[in-house]
């Protein structure tokens, strides 16, 4: 399977790479043509002041047509695309999985301790093994 790679951090409603221990992961995650019109590309809303994009905005909004989502509801329907290389048998491998977020407990190198997360998750396409790819903590 060949992913398709950003040419821009603009292309993407959200891009993170993790790396802990032995694993390393890469997921992206594209914007996608506006589901009522599907000519604008959905995006964050623009601050009217400065042209830029609101990144903090909890909406995506269409630029030709106006049609919003909320934010979480919008990213749940999107696909994320993810480069990894496994951290218990070292196999490198590219998946592709709904981008929607599950609670998943996992454990916490920094607390040493299980937390639950919110997470996109999949399954080492060689040994199995769960691999998790948490909303980032603020
Ligand atoms: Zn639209
Ligand atoms: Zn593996």
């Amino acid at each position: 399977m060949a992913l398709k790679y950003p040419d821009s951090m603009d292309d993407c409603a959200y891009f993170t790479r993790r790396l802990v221990g032995d694993q390393k992961i890469v997921t992206w995650v594209f914007k996608e043509t506006c589901p009522q019109c599907k000519k604008g590309t959905m995006g964050k809303p623009k601050d009217p002041k400065t042209g830029k994009p609101k990144i903090r905005a909890n909406e995506y909004t269409c630029p030709e047509c106006g049609h919003t989502v909320e934010k979480e509801a919008y990213e749940d329907t999107l696909t994320a695309n993810i480069q990894y290389t496994c951290g218990k048998c070292k196999n490198e491998g590219e998946t592709q999985i709904p981008f929607a977020r599950k609670k998943v407990k996992i454990f916490d190198e920094a607390k040493q301790k299980d937390v639950t997360a919110d997470a996109v998750v999949f399954n080492c396409s060689k040994c199995k093994e769960r691999i998790a790819v948490t909303k980032k903590m603020k």
